[in-house]
């Protein structure tokens, strides 16, 4: 298996979760964008959204809520967005379900959609 998300999920290498339910795991991204930009991984290899299956939903947005929260205190963050890429089109790289949480601060200058 060469998903490098399948990888993690299973041990293979070794991660600091920064959270972590019984589907979705927590991750700081090795490219931080912003500082504390995170990541939410799904323990089970899907591509993307369309592939995840809605039942999953629950964990999903308990692994969002979590992490934004863990992060809006450890970054004394204001805010946070949470972004997903799906499909090469749209920038998805890795092709294993993850979601993007950026911790916000007014002011801080990133543009999200411009
Ligand atoms: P996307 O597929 O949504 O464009 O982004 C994939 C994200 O995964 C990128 O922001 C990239 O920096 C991150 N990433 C890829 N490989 C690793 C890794 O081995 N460790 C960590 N922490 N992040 C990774
Ligand atoms: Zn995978």
């Amino acid at each position: 298996m060469e998903c490098i998300f399948c990888k993690m999920s299973l041990g293979e290498i070794p991660v600091d979760k920064i959270y972590e339910n019984d589907n979705f795991f927590s991750i700081k991204d090795m490219n931080q964008k912003i500082p504390g930009h995170s990541l939410v991984i799904s323990k089970k290899h899907f591509e993307h959204s369309l592939d995840l299956p809605s039942s999953l939903g629950i964990d999903f947005f308990d692994a969002v809520k979590n992490t934004s929260r863990g992060l809006m205190e450890e970054y004394s963050a204001g805010g946070f967005n949470v972004v997903g890429n799906n499909f090469g089109a749209s920038g998805q790289e890795v092709m294993h379900f993850h979601f993007h949480i950026l911790p916000r601060k007014k002011g801080d200058g990133i543009k999200l959609f411009d």
